[in-house]
């Protein structure tokens, strides 16, 4: 068990399918957990550099991907059914809760919130009743789920503008 750099609320631990990310105390809905971080890169950099079977880019704008910061962030892992979300606002980029989460809990966002990427997609076996199986670009939600995560403010702006042009 690892205790991250970037926040003392969180829990690096390796369950056998890799490494997740845990909350080390309760945290109420709305409630940022973190910050993510990294060397901003191109799209053309993106798809060079990335592994595409353990990807920890982050699409932050069509043409902008934030690479691997080697601290917690990197390893949120996605699930279909999440308990937190990413906002993107004031320059930085923070992971909100989306529900309550209790201490022990495993923080997860979905990863489709900030994908608009045409050129990657993953298998996804969270296992929860409505898992999507493969996890691909926003625009490929369905759309109440879309309209779901707009509400809760967790999908980046250059996303949210294409569904809605008011944004
Ligand atoms: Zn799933």
């Amino acid at each position: 068990m690892i205790r991250t750099m970037n926040s003392c609320h969180m829990l690096i631990r390796d369950t056998g399918k890799g490494k997740s990310v845990f909350a080390d105390k309760d945290f109420m809905s709305g409630e940022f957990i973190c910050e993510f971080t990294g060397k901003i890169c191109t799209k053309e950099e993106y798809v060079r550099l990335h592994d595409p079977d353990n990807n920890h880019f982050l699409q932050i704008d069509d043409d902008r991907f934030m690479g691997p910061s080697n601290q917690a962030d990197d390893l949120v892992n996605h699930s279909c059914n999440p308990n937190c979300g990413l906002e993107f606002a004031n320059g930085r980029i923070r992971l909100r809760a989306i529900r309550e989460i209790k201490k022990g809990d495993e923080l997860t966002f979905d990863y489709s919130t900030t994908m608009d990427e045409d050129c990657w997609e993953m298998s996804c076996l969270c296992g929860d009743e409505n898992c999507r199986k493969v996890i691909r670009d926003f625009k490929h939600l369905p759309p109440e789920l879309q309209a779901g995560y707009m509400a809760l403010g967790i999908v980046p702006p250059y996303i949210a503008k294409k569904i809605n042009p008011s944004c």
